[in-house]
């Protein structure tokens, strides 16, 4: 093997996770090395969502490619007036225009080159880690970050059973007629009436759906969490049907987007010398699937700990180190929260269709200011339980026996 280089922090990945932290750490001063299977402007496969507060609050909001004041969804049971009504969310939501998000994040890497690699394996040798690459080189740094997204392989967590997964089929394409209103942006759509009795009780999904103008429209047929996962050929047949059962076809699909990615993937072993950001580092929100928001508003504060670690302790070994950096990303209040949320999602998982519908209306019905945190997780802890003990008080008493207790599945 091959010795290439020796730098402060070694960085993983060239997905938005990876440009996020390195950008904080170029910025900090470090000597950083990235790395990853692929250059860091390649396009990235997955278009990003965003409520708009949450960019407005980072001064981000520019960066939005597409943006929606008309923002609705649709807990009815899609039948008669009152079944079909929108509940109206009154927020704005954005989608990011990937290449500006990825060229604003390059830039803040002071066009640092990323290396053409494949991590195989790493090695922890006490002052220093090494990362040996498919290519025969190898690599060493003070430390390692490994951004390398949900199915990381070198990152220890415990295993508490079979994984929820979110997955998604949409289609971004013409239609024989609007699947939205125009300029609409329609964040839930649950109306059943598609759906046979039996189908009722089969984990739920849902559409989510755009207009991006142009006669152009996004529709996603999404499964929040489940295990296992529901496959992509079943939530295309649900999205031909759900359209179809409304008198809609697709006419021409222009991009086909395949989603599958894990909603509560245990945290990882804060102990291992080894430190994540990300996907790897379990920083997906269980209670939505998003997590870009988080990787902006986080990555400051970890990228400034692991600066004043290294320059004001240079003994500081590869294990004290990523200690350091994992008590920054999962402080114990945010650890605290993630098991709330994840406590929440076991339950949502055990609800059928309509009970998902009421769950969802009742959240809705919550001033926005604590809803739309609740989903950017940024309540304080406090604040978070008194939210839950909100919507705990406003719901029905199904709802409220689900949110306890989980809904029997011999209730299908
Ligand atoms: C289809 C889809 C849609 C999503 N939509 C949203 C959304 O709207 N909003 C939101 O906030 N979140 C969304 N998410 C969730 C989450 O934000 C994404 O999964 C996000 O891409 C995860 O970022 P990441 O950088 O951790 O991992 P990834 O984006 O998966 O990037 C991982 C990087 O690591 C590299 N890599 C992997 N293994 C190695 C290795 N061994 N050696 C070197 N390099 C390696 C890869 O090449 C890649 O560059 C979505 C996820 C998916 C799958």
């Amino acid at each position: 093997m091959k010795l290439i280089n020796f730098s402060e922090v070694l960085v993983m990945g060239a997905g938005p996770a990876a440009l996020c932290i390195v950008a904080e750490l170029v910025e900090q001063g470090l000597n950083v090395t990235a790395l990853a299977s692929h250059t860091p402007d390649k396009p990235w496969p997955n278009t990003y969502g965003i409520w708009a507060e949450e960019v407005e609050s980072l001064g981000l909001e520019s960066l939005l490619g597409h943006r929606w004041s008309n923002t609705v969804s649709y807990f009815g049971d899609g039948i008669g007036r009152q079944g079909k009504n929108p509940t109206i969310h009154n927020f704005d939501y954005g989608l990011f225009d990937q290449n500006s998000l990825q060229q604003s994040l390059l830039k803040r890497c002071r066009n640092l080159s990323w290396n053409l690699e494949t991590a195989e394996e790493i090695r922890v040798l006490g002052t220093e880690t090494e990362v040996l690459c498919k290519s025969g080189k190898k690599y060493k740094a003070r430390l390692v970050i490994d951004a390398s997204g949900h199915r990381s392989r070198f990152i220890r967590r415990p295993d508490h059973g079979p994984v929820a997964e979110q997955a998604a089929y949409g289609v971004v394409g013409r239609f024989s007629s609007p699947p939205v209103s125009k300029d609409q942006f329609v964040l839930m759509d649950f109306r059943p009436n598609h759906l046979t009795e039996k189908e009722k009780c089969e984990p739920p999904s849902f559409l989510y759906a755009m207009d991006f103008g142009d006669d152009i429209f996004f529709a996603e047929e999404t499964s929040l969490a489940c295990s296992p996962p529901l496959s992509w050929n079943i939530l295309r047949e649900r999205l031909q049907r759900r359209l179809s059962s409304r008198g809609i076809e697709i006419k021409e699909i222009l991009h086909e987007e395949h989603c599958l990615f894990p909603m509560n993937l245990p945290l990882p072993d804060r102990n291992q010398p080894l430190l994540a950001f990300g996907g790897a580092a379990s920083m997906v929100h269980p209670a939505s699937g998003y997590m870009v928001g988080a990787l902006l508003r986080r990555a400051p504060a970890l990228g400034a700990e692991l600066a004043l670690a290294m320059s004001v302790k240079p003994s500081l070994d590869s294990s004290a180190l990523a200690k350091k950096g994992w008590e920054v990303l999962w402080s114990p209040e945010l650890v605290n929260r993630h098991r709330l949320y994840q406590f929440g999602l076991r339950r949502l998982m055990s609800f059928k269709e309509d009970e998902l519908r009421d769950f969802f209306a009742t959240f809705f019905r919550l001033p926005r200011k604590d809803w739309s945190r609740f989903l950017a997780n940024t309540l304080p802890l406090p604040k978070l339980i008194l939210v839950m003990l909100k919507l705990f008080w406003i719901a029905s008493w199904r709802v409220r026996r689900g949110m306890v207790f989980g809904i029997p599945s011999s209730s299908s």
